[in-house]
């Protein structure tokens, strides 16, 4: 009997509550059913299980327990199959099955355990075209816009739930805000499960742009926030004069200023992670929340994957919380409308393909060509193909202080004049250019694969060539090739 029901519900289940918007997957392992003898009288025993609470890879174990009556009509069998539907959902959700009265206590959700990354309370799986990008009509690389299958009420509750856990068995709880959206919006979830048991860490690169210190400014006196600043061990400027624009990927391995880790990675570690740990060693800091989400790259979408929305760090020795790993681009500006949560102004700064060209098609009339984020605003790892005329356009001042002062003009000139038949790369090093495959930045095109290099850049030609290109053509000059031509110049090689 208690086989056959167990069918009919999940069957029942799926057909009612798999649907989007409020759509939770039951997966036939998650619930087990039988029959026994409570008080005297046959009663339906259910047992809603997570794996992977104790054990990422493998143990079941019940967060969910409750009774039924057996039902003896069809009307009482779909009365409970809807009671043990909104049991297990309200169990999902973190919320109470059953408040508490005078005569009855309350039924608490999962106690202390924290949901697993296969079940809905992470989210990820009811989110279509996270990270799938395509050419539109033009040929241009283009994201999709991840759609989520669940409301944004929902994204909330498992959020808040999340928090609230999080707190119930943390001592010191930091979150880490950048002060970009996305860490804006946790920092707000954040505050409406407390206002005050938590501390809030800002790793200052000290290259953000100004509208990310206002931000962090207004909300710290409007929200009474108790901030612990961290500052790079070297600062960006240095490591650039000691190992030049970091162009490169992260995970780039090749060996570079005889080091075989990618400059980026250096910079990162010696700007965020460094002192970031550092911090968190002085201090014991044994929780850390922060605003990542799985929508934002396929790196972020992997981790998230593989480590789900809580995890213990090793490398930080500390739990981290991601509590809107499962939020989409559209869910966060929704939830930024609905609380009118304030954000860095950078964000309303927008490139419309009519900025950067002269005369676009009807139907790119209106459309951003390039959605500017919160970051150090100078990093190479982050240079997309429009960044640069965003740049230009809206801060003025740091691009050219980039281009001329920086050097950066040059860099790029120097690398890639040869792309557009200013200068003949050396023999040798053109057939090693044509044999490499892979790509080495985020800016690489089609148009471009054909072409990369794989060691310093500028051996492309030999010195004199350089000095020749460096003394024929103006920074200005250079830097309206550079702009005109982003997809050549955005490519090392
Ligand atoms: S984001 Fe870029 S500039 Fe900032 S620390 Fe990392 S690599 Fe360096």
């Amino acid at each position: 009997m208690a086989i056959q029901l167990k069918d009919i519900i999940l069957d029942d289940y799926k057909n009612r509550f798999s649907a989007p918007p409020n759509s939770f997957p039951l997966h036939k392992d998650n619930l087990s059913m039988d029959v026994i003898n409570l008080d005297g009288k046959p009663t339906i025993e259910a047992k809603f299980k997570i794996r992977g609470i104790e054990d990422k890879n493998s143990v079941w174990k019940d967060v969910m327990l409750r009774y039924y009556d057996i039902p003896q009509e069809p009307q009482e069998l779909m009365d409970t199959i809807f009671k043990l539907a909104t049991d297990i959902k309200l169990e999902l959700v973190g919320m109470e099955a059953q408040k508490a009265t005078k005569d009855r206590p309350a039924i608490p959700a999962i106690e202390g355990q924290y949901p697993h990354k296969n079940l809905a309370t992470h989210g990820l799986r009811f989110i279509e075209d996270m990270n799938v990008h395509y050419k539109d009509s033009k040929g241009r690389e283009r994201k999709k816009e991840a759609k989520a299958r669940f409301t944004l009420a929902m994204a909330e509750k498992q959020a808040l739930y999340l928090l609230k856990k999080t707190l119930r068995y943390s001592k010191d709880t930091t979150i880490s805000c950048s002060f970009g959206v996305d860490s804006v919006l946790a920092l707000h979830l954040l505050r409406r499960v407390t206002k005050k048991d938590f501390k809030v860490i800002f790793n200052n690169s000290l290259i953000e742009y100004k509208e990310t210190y206002e931000l962090k400014a207004e909300l710290e006196k409007e929200w009474d926030l108790n901030i612990i600043e961290t500052k790079p061990v070297e600062s960006y400027w240095s490591l650039l004069e000691k190992q030049g624009f970091n162009f490169d990927r992260k995970s780039d391995r090749r060996e570079k200023n005889g080091s075989k880790k990618s400059n980026s990675e250096t910079c990162c570690a010696k700007i965020k992670h460094e002192p970031f740990y550092n911090l968190i060693a002085q201090n014991n800091f044994n929780v850390n929340i922060s605003g990542l989400r799985a929508d934002e790259s396929r790196a972020r979408m992997q981790s998230a994957l593989r480590d789900s929305v809580v995890y213990y760090a090793k490398t930080w020795s500390m739990i981290r919380v991601n509590p809107i790993t499962f939020f989409t681009n559209t869910l966060i500006w929704d939830y930024i409308r609905k609380y009118n949560v304030k954000y860095s102004k950078v964000y309303d700064m927008k490139l419309y393909w009519e900025d950067v060209f002269d005369s676009v098609d009807d139907e790119d009339f209106g459309e951003v060509c390039y959605s500017p984020r919160t970051g150090c605003w100078p990093c190479a790892v982050n240079m997309e193909r429009f960044y640069f005329s965003w740049l230009k356009k809206f801060k003025p001042l740091l691009y050219w202080h980039l281009m001329k002062d920086r050097g950066l003009a040059k860099t790029l000139f120097s690398m890639n004049a040869h792309k557009i038949g200013l200068a003949k790369p050396k023999t040798e090093m053109k057939a090693k250019v044509q044999n490499t495959t892979g790509q080495i930045s985020l800016f690489d095109t089609e148009e471009t694969t054909e072409s990369k290099s794989c060691d310093s850049c500028s051996s492309v030609f030999d010195d004199n060539t350089v000095d020749e290109l460096l003394e024929k053509y103006s920074v200005e000059m250079m830097e309206t090739w550079i702009t005109r031509r982003p997809c050549k110049f955005m490519t090392v090689s």
